[in-house]
């Protein structure tokens, strides 16, 4: 069994985006030279998230809509998190429920996707830096 371990770094000029990422983690699989396996990929921080779902901009309208009803930015003293200096309570619930992680199936050196499927960074707590680790495992 081969493994490959690879991280991206974002540094994201906004508090909430989507990043597709779909391409960087096939890159990350040809580099491999695995053929047939799984690729985890994940936030490696509690304020943002990996997830897979449609590259539609009016889905993502809709995530960031919703996930500002679920858990709003402001009054920042609407959490208890926030006593501790911070102002991102809102930022790890919304990485809690948009979820850390996907795995995704290799199969003849592909990402192995159902229809549509693309995979996204999601941060909530941007404006700095921070990273997704792709491990790859297989043969
Ligand atoms: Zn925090």
């Amino acid at each position: 069994m081969k493994t490959y371990r690879k991280e991206l770094v974002f540094n994201i000029n906004k508090r909430v985006d989507f990043i597709n990422i779909t391409e960087d983690v096939q890159k990350a699989v040809s580099e491999s030279g695995i053929k047939d396996g799984l690729a985890l990929v994940n936030a490696m921080h509690i304020t943002a998230s990996v997830f897979i779902n449609d590259d539609e901009q009016g889905l993502h309208g809709d995530y960031k809509r919703w996930l500002e009803t679920l858990a709003p930015h402001e009054p920042v003293s609407l959490y208890q998190h926030n006593r501790t200096g911070e102002d991102n309570g809102d930022a790890h619930l919304k990485r809690q429920i948009m979820g850390r992680e996907v795995v995704v199936a290799i199969t003849n050196g592909a990402l192995d996707f159902g229809p549509w499927e693309q995979i996204f960074y999601g941060e909530f707590d941007g404006l700095r830096r921070k990273r997704v680790l792709i491990k790859i495992i297989g043969e």
